[in-house]
């Protein structure tokens, strides 16, 4: 039986890794290493944490005692590595909270796996999932490939670039087998209210402004959340050692055209009159360091590993609407308490 360390599994991201691991794989045992921060939610996973093969392990991977007593104790196999602050805005508030998560957490990471498998690395992987934002900004034209240069604006992306660069030197440095990804902005069910797709369907709901930085021509690549986690599982099983891949959605919107378009779904879905939910939206005052653009050439992992996004946009986007409106009582759960204050500190300044 493979052992398998998920670490940020009951965020966002990792709750679909986890749930598709947990369900797919009844030959691994799964752990889900969490620090539980107002981004982890284990009501992302009630549907599976009753399931033999899965394990939750409530911990910090900033202390390093701790990691490396954990890696003894379970001899983990494969390590798939999601534990991070993830929130732009909030690297800006609080930089070092992600040198923290983000670089020194990864790095007690790769030194408990780096002793464990010193003498066999047979069969073993370390799977460090990271951002395209370590890419920088891109203009009208042109795609981050694996080989663009790094030139991250954020203190959220600049903390990702770093954990990347020391996920590579310790491949290089000790042979310490690894496979990077490198993907756009994800979009699905569970996605905490503070990033743009939730936060935009939360606040229509509600009937709250819809706060678009600067001019709105911002534009992102846009990725279903569940076609992530089958590209990771594809990439942990057949991704070669010591190789990177960018995942992306082939799906560039520009915010304000996107905000537009969730507001006509939710017309609709709401049974609101044409362009009310559009009344919603509000220009505010930019991001400092904003990346004008981001866009992903994900050719790599369609001609070597044969992935591809499963659903189109506006099949992810119908199912990820409905979700948030069949599931009042998640998003109540999670916008109260301390994401109120946030939010308050945020957007009513
Ligand atoms: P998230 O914020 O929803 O979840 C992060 C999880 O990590 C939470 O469950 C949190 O409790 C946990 N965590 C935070 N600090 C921890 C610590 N010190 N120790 C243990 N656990 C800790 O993030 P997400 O959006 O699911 O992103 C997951 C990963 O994917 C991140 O590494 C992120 O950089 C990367 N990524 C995200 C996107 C995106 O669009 N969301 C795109 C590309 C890459």
């Amino acid at each position: 039986m493979k052992k398998i360390l998920i670490t940020g599994g009951a965020g966002f991201i990792g709750s679909h890794v986890v749930r598709l691991f947990v369900t797919k794989y009844s030959d691994y045992q799964i752990y889900n290493l969490d620090a539980l921060t107002y981004a982890g939610n284990l009501e992302n996973l009630v549907d599976i944490e009753n399931a033999p093969n899965y394990t939750f392990l409530k911990g910090d991977i900033t202390d390093e005692s701790f990691i490396s007593n954990l890696f003894e104790k379970y001899q983990f196999d494969g390590v798939i590595h999601l534990a991070a602050e993830s929130h732009v805005d909030r690297s800006i508030e609080d930089p070092m909270a992600f040198v923290k998560t983000n670089v020194i957490g990864t790095v007690n990471l790769l030194n408990a796996a780096r002793k464990l498998w010193a003498k066999n690395t047979e069969g073993k992987r370390f799977y460090h999932i990271s951002t395209d934002e370590v890419y920088g900004s891109l203009g009208a034209e042109g795609l981050f490939t694996e080989t663009t240069s790094y030139d991250p604006n954020s203190p959220y992306s600049a903390s990702k670039a770093s954990s990347d660069h020391f996920v590579r030197a310790y491949g290089e440095t000790y042979g310490l087998p690894y496979v990077l990804t490198n993907c756009s902005n994800n979009y699905g069910p569970n996605h905490f209210p503070e990033k743009l797709i939730p936060l935009f369907i939360n606040n229509i709901i509600t009937n709250k402004a819809l706060p678009v930085y600067g001019d709105g021509n911002y534009t992102r690549d846009w990725l279903f959340v569940v076609d992530h986690a089958r590209a990771i599982d594809l990439v942990f099983h057949e991704g070669i050692n010591q190789e990177t891949y960018n995942i992306g959605g082939f799906n560039e919107w520009k915010n304000i055209d996107l905000v537009q378009l969730l507001c006509s779904i939710m017309d609709d879905k709401l049974e609101r009159v044409a362009g009310e939910s559009a009344k919603l939206i509000t220009y505010v005052k930019d991001r400092p360091g904003h990346d004008l653009r981001y866009a992903i050439d994900a050719n790599k992992i369609n001609a070597t590993l044969g992935w591809k996004p499963s659903v189109t946009f506006e099949q992810g986007l119908e199912i990820t609407v409905n979700w948030y409106l069949n599931n009042t009582d998640w998003l109540h759960n999670v916008t109260t308490g301390e994401y109120a204050t946030y939010y308050k500190k945020q957007y009513l300044k």
